[in-house]
């Protein structure tokens, strides 16, 4: 059974390679265009939040229906970021990790803690 436990990144992405693959889409799927997918996907999950109150959005976790929406709509968001990856030769995993490092050393957590400030705002 697939799960976040037991399913790697790497078998997602070859999963996404399989599915463009069979259909004959890698032709469509340059970096230009899967980054604008990936971005209108992106639109689609925020459309889903537009114009609820902070509370509202919260309601998610007991609207069936919503979170089901909101589950598709990242699982969209994580196909196109995974077939990027893809088309680029990104290794996800270690470029995310060195991205958390870069973004702990900006936002040192003694430092930002309750606080949501930019970076550049920070003494
Ligand atoms: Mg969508």
């Amino acid at each position: 059974m697939v799960s976040d436990v037991r399913t790697t990144i790497q078998e997602l992405k070859e999963l996404v390679a399989a599915f463009a693959r069979e259909r004959d889409w890698d032709q469509f799927h340059s970096p230009k265009n899967l980054s604008m997918a990936l971005a209108v996907e992106a639109a689609e999950l925020m459309e889903l939040f537009q114009w609820k109150t902070e509370q509202q959005s919260w309601q998610v976790t007991s609207d069936p229906d919503l979170s089901h929406r909101v589950s598709e709509e990242l699982a969209d968001i994580t196909y196109f970021a995974l077939n990027l990856c893809n088309r680029l030769n990104i290794d996800l995993a270690s470029t995310f990790m060195a991205k958390l490092e870069q973004n702990a050393a900006k936002y040192p957590a003694d430092r930002v803690r309750g606080k949501a400030a930019k970076y550049t705002d920070y003494p």
